[in-house]
């Protein structure tokens, strides 16, 4: 009998999702985004099985995760989102990463200490996150030296890119195509998942997709068309019957409104269900829905089993969180979260099945 919670990973939809993004782009190029542990599924196997369908650059946001890595793919293309701090410097050229240099400072560094190879350089065009501002790269642009530095990649980030009215998307790609214009050798990166589904001209040279990999929506309010990768399931530990006007969980933020059958799943918020989730999320069951009764705790959860007919529930019985009845989004949406925030924490605690 199971007493963890299962993630199983369908590895041949995340390579058939990372084919069908690279089938969309402009000129052909498509990395991935495995940072946070490949969105929670282990960025090793999944870094594998892009490279396996021909993928070549990887984005991770952190030195240690790069490092990690690096062991799974020896000759990939890493590079490292978060920055060059000048402390990791050692690792950054032991383990051949690429930084993606955020301020002019670490442009500067690079030069001096980068023993000529490659990075990236990210500029800023509406996120106020990382990223040279526009006036910093162009004062920088200024300096011929600069210029003609080992950029393998100019890159932005779009805030907004899942909604593809918002204006600030055409002002964020005009910027960007004006930098462009002063590197035009250094090849171009600006979408994300959702960026890629803006159009052709988001797409620069280089894709740079996450969530869609791992069957995220990148096209929120249309139809997916992304597979799923991901199925949750949780094991009930007791059934339980309690009758009308019982408390049930932390707080007593329950309290039953009827004659209510309660199955507690072993799965909690340090398993990675988040705890706003409480009475909001849900499991399900053969198509029947099993909401969430009160406080999520931090190893149980408890879900109302009252309309799931009798023989189906037992000790052991595996409910679904994220699978055949519901996507990844529709269960991000049930617990109050966007699927990023539930997919990084899902796997946690679970045991991890991967299908190839
Ligand atoms: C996380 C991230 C991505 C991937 O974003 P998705 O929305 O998951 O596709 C791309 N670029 C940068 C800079 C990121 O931080």
């Amino acid at each position: 009998m199971p007493s963890r919670a299962r993630l199983t990973i369908d590895l041949a939809a995340v390579s058939d999702n990372w084919r069908s993004l690279r089938d969309r782009a402009a000129h052909g190029r498509c990395a991935g985004v495995v940072k946070a542990d490949g969105y929670g599924l282990g960025a090793d196997r999944v870094g594998k099985a892009l490279k396996e369908a021909g993928c070549r650059q990887f984005f991770v946001a952190q030195t240690d995760e790069a490092v990690a890595l690096r062991r799974a793919l020896p000759e990939a293309e890493i590079f490292v989102l978060g920055g060059l701090l000048a402390e990791d410097l050692p690792e950054f050229q032991e383990f051949s990463l690429t930084p993606v240099l955020n301020d002019p400072g670490q442009v500067l560094l690079w030069l001096a200490a980068g023993n000529g190879r490659p990075a990236a350089l990210h500029v800023d065009t509406g996120m106020n996150r990382l990223g040279l501002r526009m006036r910093e790269m162009l004062d920088l642009l200024e300096d011929p030296a600069i210029r003609q530095g080992p950029w393998r990649l100019l890159l932005s980030h779009l805030a907004c890119a899942d909604e593809p009215d918002h204006p600030l998307n055409d002002r964020q790609r005009a910027d960007f195509s004006l930098l462009r214009a002063r590197l035009p050798q250094v090849p171009a990166s600006l979408a994300n998942s959702s960026g890629i589904f803006l159009g052709e001209g988001w797409h620069g040279d280089l894709l740079r997709p996450g969530i869609a990999l791992y069957g995220g929506n990148p096209t929120p309010g249309r139809p997916n068309p992304m597979k799923p990768t991901v199925r949750v399931q949780v094991p009930v530990l007791q059934v339980r019957q309690a009758d009308a006007g019982e408390t049930v969980g932390y707080a007593a933020a329950h309290v039953t409104t009827r004659p209510t059958r309660i199955a507690t799943v072993s799965y909690g918020y340090a398993d990675g269900y988040i705890r706003a989730a409480s009475g909001k999320g849900a499991g399900w069951l053969d198509g029947h829905k099993l909401p969430v009764l009160g406080r999520i705790s931090m190893d149980l959860m408890t879900l109302d089993a009252t309309d799931v007919p009798e023989g189906l529930l037992h000790p052991g019985t595996l409910i679904d969180l994220i699978g055949p009845d519901r996507s990844l989004d529709e269960a991000a949406a049930d617990a109050g979260t966007i699927p990023y925030e539930l997919l990084t924490n899902l796997g946690r605690r679970a045991e991890r099945i991967y299908r190839v």
